[in-house]
């Protein structure tokens, strides 16, 4: 990060706030009225994005105003946004992320004293490091038929290895032990394999911190069974969504789940949970989410006194059990939040009895190469290609049909896949089929290199009889095969 904030004339630390939608503003207000009890400098700059935003015709949710903002002061303390149904396509907090590259999302949790749970007494204390501008999230959705679609899964080396570094620096910032990897690339051999490749790759780097993979499936088992064994959990970003969702449960709920999305650039502080609609108004909901995320802000912009006071007076007043929120104690007990943030400010100077503010520094921000290639090669070849078509017609039939009208070209049909398991030539087995199929064309010699022309002459044969959708080239790096096979496909 050039630099982590930005000082004004009058000597305070920029911020741009978003009030966000639904419970955002109460949850916004609760964490502004606390840092300003504190007394840390901050000038506030606010800014909107979101429902109003959309509702005023801004298709992406998020102003240009809001855009300069933040990128002016670097620092964000956000509500949730919510996508109204009828307004935009993409998420105006996903749009937030990812313009301004905030590759990684930390979400802490730890068992809160004065906060029952079926875990409390055995000590969960981990952090989420989840990836947070690539995977499914990219939202490069096609319907390949009228009746099939799909969402590529975006995963780059590069990204990788900024979000496996970022959770070693995070793991050392904060003096934790262990690094757990958590990906799918049993199945996912190349996308999720990737990340488990990077992660093995970059751990003998951090000799001091402990490093291990665990399937993510595993991973959700063992979170529920046996959470206290986790310390820092890297993740892709659909798989850490899940999860994060889940430790937060670990710990009393979304009301409790703090998160900071760190870019090299940009750092956006807001609650792990949404803008909870039903709630809205009722000055009934918790905001020790969107409170926690501000500790974590202040000690992004060195604000590590502030942080401390704040994070102290919390647990003091959790633990107090006077005065807790809806979603601990229930409608009947349930303090409203502004009665619970008055309660917060009154603390502010008092200590918990079982609590430790742990030692925290600076997260050593990664430098990786801004060069897009960041991966470079020796040796490159085509050896083939994949073309997704749409029919209404058999495999066999459509087998039949491909291989005859590739004879006399470089390529020949190895097989047709259908959602991804080989339907031609027939195995025995029985498997449903959809009109989304893909004809996997080999070069018949197995040294060469098919050429565009090539390709372009096997395409236009192919449409002149099929309605194709897309077409992946099968390219081999290094020699290494840069696709996989269908399922039952040799
Ligand atoms: P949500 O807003 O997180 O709410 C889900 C449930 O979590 C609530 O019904 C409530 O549970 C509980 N909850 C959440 N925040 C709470 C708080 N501060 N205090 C107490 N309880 C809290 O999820 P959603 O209903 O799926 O999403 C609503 C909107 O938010 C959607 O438009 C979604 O796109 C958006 N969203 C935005 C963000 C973001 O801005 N980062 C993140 C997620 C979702 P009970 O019903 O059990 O009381």
């Amino acid at each position: 990060m050039t630099q982590r904030y930005v000082t004004t004339p009058s000597g305070k630390k920029l911020v741009t706030v978003i009030p966000g939608d639904g419970i955002g503003p109460e949850c916004v207000n609760a964490a502004r009225k606390i840092i300003e009890a504190t007394g840390a400098p901050i000038e506030w700059e606010e800014r909107h994005a979101g429902e109003s935003v959309f509702k005023q015709g801004i298709a992406s949710g998020v102003p240009q105003d809001t855009i300069e903002s933040v990128g002016k002061s670097r620092v964000v303390l956000k509500g949730p946004l919510g996508t109204p149904v009828g307004y935009g396509e993409k998420s105006a907090n996903v749009t937030l992320r990812k313009l301004f590259e905030t590759y990684g999302n930390l979400r802490p949790v730890r068992e809160l004293p004065g906060v029952p749970t079926p875990y409390s007494g055995r000590g969960v204390d981990l952090i989420v490091v989840r990836e947070n501008v690539e995977d499914l999230y990219a939202g490069i959705e096609h319907m390949q038929t009228p009746g099939v679609a799909q969402c590529l899964k975006v995963i780059s080396r590069k990204g990788c290895e900024k979000i496996v570094r970022l959770a070693f620096e995070v793991a050392r910032a904060e003096g934790r032990k262990s690094v757990a990897c958590a990906t799918k690339s049993n199945i996912m051999k190349m996308t999720e394999g990737t990340l488990k490749r990077t992660f093995e790759a970059v751990a003998p780097e951090y000799p001091d911190i402990e490093s291990w993979h665990i399937i993510i499936d595993n991973c959700a088992h063992q979170l529920v069974k046996k959470p206290e064994q986790f310390d820092v959990i890297v993740t892709t970003n659909m798989n850490g969504d899940i999860i994060s969702d889940l430790t937060s449960a670990l710990v009393g709920g979304l009301g409790f789940a703090p998160s900071a999305n760190i870019g090299s650039e940009v750092a956006i502080f807001e609650a792990v949970h949404g803008s909870a609609p039903k709630y809205a108004g009722k000055n009934n909901i918790n905001p020790t989410a969107v409170i926690g995320s501000a500790v974590m802000m202040l000690r992004h912009i060195d604000e590590f006194d502030a942080a401390s006071s704040i994070e102290n007076a919390l647990v003091a007043t959790l633990e107090e059990g006077k005065t807790r929120t809806r979603d601990v104690v229930g409608d009947e007990k349930g303090a409203p939040t502004t009665v619970y943030t008055d309660e917060i400010i009154k603390n502010l100077g008092r200590k918990p009895k079982a609590w430790k503010v742990r030692e925290y520094k600076q997260i050593e921000l990664p430098q990786v190469t801004r060069e897009p290639d960041f991966v470079k090669v020796g040796k490159r070849r085509v050896a083939g290609l994949d073309v997704f078509i749409e029919s209404n017609r058999t495999a066999v039939e459509i087998g039949e049909d491909i291989s005859r009208i590739v004879e006399g070209t470089p390529v020949y049909l190895k097989m047709i896949a259908s959602r991804g398991t080989k339907v031609w030539e027939p195995t025995g087995a029985i498997t449903d089929t959809v009109d989304a199929w893909y004809a996997r064309l080999m070069l018949r010699d197995a040294a060469g290199d098919l050429t565009d022309a090539q390709a372009f002459d096997v395409l236009q044969r192919i449409a002149a009889n099929h309605r194709w959708a897309h077409v992946e080239k099968l390219q081999e790096f290094d020699g290494d095969p840069g696709y996989t096979k269908a399922q039952g496909e040799d």
